[in-house]
């Protein structure tokens, strides 16, 4: 094995983070008992975050970003992990507390690690990455529920063109539910009815304050990845007994709401944590992931990038510009 690689690595001076691709060794990589063969790793909206030095998720520069990655086991002290076995890894704080997927090596616990499915390349792993996998625990969480394709109702998703967004409508299209897409994105429209969605609606539905704590009843099961009026307008109008999976704060963290739609419709808000997910559920959902998500489908979310071009998508990516997913290639 090759004892150097390039990686994307980010320096803090003055509260200024900049990054530049380097050539490091096998020796700058931090503690671990499995080293990967990166081949590709993505960008998230807190990979962005990490790029522009935001949100205080990193504390220690140099630092090698990348929240996820892709790859091949290169060297392993693991006897279940062999080489060349095909692995992928994300959460865990993996690219924020330790150095991320950004680069052609990695070093990690193999604790951390989940064989890749056979039938999903180390390509589409990262066109899934982070966002897929949360959108995958985001449906379970709404399946534990009770929700089934034969619920009789729309299922939404807010910030639908984003990469959560995205993978849940061709999942949820795949497994045969009725799918409406919330976007502010004007021309979206064909890339989200290519992806499943039987209806897209404009954002701004959701946005205006309505009168009193409940409006009508739409919905029957909706997966909320931005948060703040969407989120509250959204619980007011769930159908009775009906779940809201919370994944994520794009548009606000603040959550104007009363307790009235949880009391007179039982509507559940469903937290969804793809961090610290245990290992026993993300090798369901993974394998979820193999079976109810079209691959084909996932060549239409899909930028490739490589680790120079990465940086210049952060601040698309906090402004919520991003259509899809970015896949950065390592060896590009
Ligand atoms: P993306 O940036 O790819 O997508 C976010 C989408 O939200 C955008 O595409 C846009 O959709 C919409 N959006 C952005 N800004 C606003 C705004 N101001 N008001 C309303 N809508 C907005 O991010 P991801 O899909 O990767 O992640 C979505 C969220 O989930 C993020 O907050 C992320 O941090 C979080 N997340 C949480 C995880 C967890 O474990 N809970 C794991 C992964 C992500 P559109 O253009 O269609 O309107």
């Amino acid at each position: 094995m090759p004892d150097t690689f390039d990686a994307l690595v980010l320096n803090k001076i003055d509260d200024t983070v900049t990054s530049s691709v380097e050539t490091l060794g096998l020796v700058d990589l931090p503690e671990g008992d499995v080293v990967i063969t990166v081949e590709y790793s993505t960008l998230n909206y807190k990979d962005g975050l990490i790029l522009k030095g935001l949100g205080g998720l990193v504390r220690n520069y140099p630092h090698v970003p990348g929240v996820d990655c892709s790859g091949v086991v290169a060297s392993s002290e693991n006897p279940d992990f062999k080489l060349g076995d095909r692995v992928v890894l994300n959460g865990w704080r993996f690219g924020e507390s330790c150095w991320g997927g950004y680069a052609q090596k990695a070093r990690v616990k193999s604790s951390q690690l989940i064989k890749l499915p056979n039938n999903i390349s180390t390509r589409h792993a990262m066109a899934i990455g982070t966002a897929g996998y949360t959108a995958m625990l985001a449906i379970m969480a709404l399946e534990d529920q009770g929700l089934t394709p034969d619920a009789n109702g729309e299922v939404l998703i807010t910030g639908a063109a984003g990469g959560v967004g995205s993978i849940s409508i061709a999942i949820l299209a795949q497994l045969g539910y009725q799918v409406v897409a919330l976007t502010g994105r004007s021309g979206s429209s064909n890339y989200l009815k290519a992806l499943g969605a039987s209806n897209v609606i404009n954002r701004k539905e959701l946005e205006q304050p309505v009168k009193g704590p409940l409006t009508a009843e739409r919905w029957v099961a909706a997966i909320d990845n931005v948060g703040g009026i969407i989120l509250a307008n959204l619980l007011a109008s769930m159908r009775y007994h009906s779940s809201v999976a919370s994944v994520g704060l794009a548009a606000s963290a603040k959550l104007e709401t009363t307790v009235i739609p949880f009391i007179i419709r039982g509507v559940n808000l469903l937290g969804i944590d793809s961090v610290m997910c245990p290992n026993e559920r993300r090798v369901i959902a993974w394998d979820r992931l193999s079976s109810d998500l079209p691959q084909e489908k996932l060549e239409e979310t899909i930028t490739v990038v490589n680790l120079a071009e990465i940086s210049k998508y952060a601040d698309e990516i906090l402004a919520g510009k991003i259509q899809g997913r970015i896949v950065v290639d390592v060896n590009a």
